[in-house]
């Protein structure tokens, strides 16, 4: 029998300085600890302590040039943590914050969202404590060369296939894919995220923001409500930010902010139109600031070094980074009359906000069901890589829906509570839970 205090003690004492890595444990292992406790298999084989132990870990030095002729070093990592259900499947960071615990904690999350999405991917994780911010093209294009040096030794189709994550778009992808290319002499699909024109799946960058979306739908359904006359309030700037607010716009919903390290934009008309985000997406690319500008060409409202969650809105979506979301916005956010939370980034909420949220019975999605749909789609693109084809838009978003609305449905039938209540966070976590362990003794050890 296991005991949750008992077992995260040991958490904490085996893998000191990683609070991301105990918090991500800890929120599955409060779902999942009776499921372990009324299957005795599942203690016989040790699937708890082998599941929150990484397969490997690789750690690299990375040395590259500045544009002043300097030598930097940097650290990279891929963490390759569980392929009990395919090739390790995972992004790539590059964000300062960046270090070992972060990935772990990503990581271990991939490998539960990764078998929600129902299609053969284990789960890991990789990056680097690089910061692109200010970096000129030339200094991206030498770091990437360097990274992906030391990284394809260790990566492949069939082994592990990175793809992009914070710091890392269809631009990094395309620079790492080459130096990749170029070092192994093969085109073959060992990463996702990739441009059309080489190999790249349709609806790839869009993919995380729409499947939330869709999710988000899903959600709403089942209270017969829709998107329509919505306010959304989304943080963050990147593709999961954009993909969101898109289709959010799309489904009749008005995105009134968006977000970035130096504050917020408050917009009321409405940031998901295509020219407002091709603006962007502009100064994103050139590493600029984002948020400050335009706010001043399109006359919106910058609120310099706050977040979002003050603004009363119906939804609020997540998209920016891990623990964006803390206890103090989530009451403000229900004092305001949120009726649905979507974690769109990878663990966005801190525990004591989406225990809030489920206190107060406001519908709560957590990151890695409702934004499973960028990787599910990596799963696509892995596919077509394999059978040398390309699907239409259309039918890799199909697929996509149809993938979104599967894991919703089985959130639902494992976290419908006695009141009716769904928790998303239970359901996630033990259909995601059961589909890795019983893979697990049936694989033997
Ligand atoms: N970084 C994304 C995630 O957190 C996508 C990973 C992928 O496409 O492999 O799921």
């Amino acid at each position: 029998m296991y005991n949750l205090e008992t077992l995260m003690e040991d958490v904490e004492r085996k893998n000191p300085a990683q609070p991301e890595f105990h918090q991500a444990v800890k929120e599955v292992m409060r779902s999942v600890i009776d499921v372990v406790n009324e299957n005795p298999v599942y203690e016989k084989h040790k699937i708890l302590e082998r599941m929150i132990e990484p397969d490997r870990i690789i750690s690299f030095r990375v040395e590259w040039e500045d544009d002043a002729g300097n030598l930097q070093v940097n650290r990279g990592y891929r963490v390759q943590f569980n392929n009990t259900l395919g090739p390790y499947k995972g992004g790539l960071r590059f964000h300062s914050s960046v270090t070992i615990g972060t990935l772990k904690f990503l990581g271990f999350e991939q490998t539960l969202k990764n078998s929600l999405t129902t299609l053969p991917m284990g789960g890991g994780k990789g990056g680097s404590d690089f910061n692109p911010r200010g970096k000129s093209d030339t200094e991206i294009l030498r770091f990437c060369r360097a990274f992906m040096t030391e990284l394809s030794k260790y990566i492949g189709p069939t082994v592990d296939v990175p793809a992009g994550d914070i710091g890392v778009g269809a631009r990094e992808i395309g620079y790492l894919y080459g130096q990749y290319k170029r070092i192994r002499n093969e085109h073959t699909g060992a990463m996702t995220g990739k441009g059309v024109g080489y190999g790249g799946s349709l609806i790839r960058p869009e993919a995380t923001g729409f499947g939330a979306l869709y999710f988000a739908q899903a959600m709403l359904q089942r209270k017969s409500d829709t998107l329509e006359g919505k306010r959304v309030a989304v943080s963050g700037f990147g593709n999961v930010a954009w993909g969101a607010a898109m289709k959010a716009s799309q489904l009749g919903a008005t995105v009134v902010t968006i977000s970035g390290p130096d504050g917020y934009i408050y917009d009321e008309e409405g940031v998901g139109t295509p020219e407002k985000w091709a603006y962007m997406n502009l100064l994103r690319l050139s590493n600029n600031d984002v948020v400050a500008p335009y706010a001043q060409k399109f006359g919106a409202v910058f609120v310099p070094n706050k977040k979002p969650w003050e603004v009363a809105v119906d939804i609020a979506l997540p998209c920016a980074i891990q623990n964006e979301l803390g206890l103090e916005d989530a009451k403000m956010l229900v004092a305001n009359g949120v009726e649905y939370v979507i974690e769109v980034s990878n663990m966005g909420c801190r525990t004591e906000a989406l225990d809030y949220f489920i206190e107060h019975r406001i519908p709560f999605a957590p990151g890695k069901a409702a934004n499973a749909g960028g990787v599910a789609v990596s799963g696509l693109e892995m596919s077509q890589n394999a059978m040398h084809i390309s699907w239409s838009t259309d039918e890799v978003d199909e697929k996509l829906h149809q993938i979104m609305e599967k894991i919703h449905a089985s959130c639902v039938k494992e976290g419908t509570l006695d009141d009716g209540y769904v928790d998303y966070v239970k359901g996630a976590n033990i259909t995601s839970f059961k589909k890795v362990a019983d893979a697990m003794v049936q694989l033997g050890y």
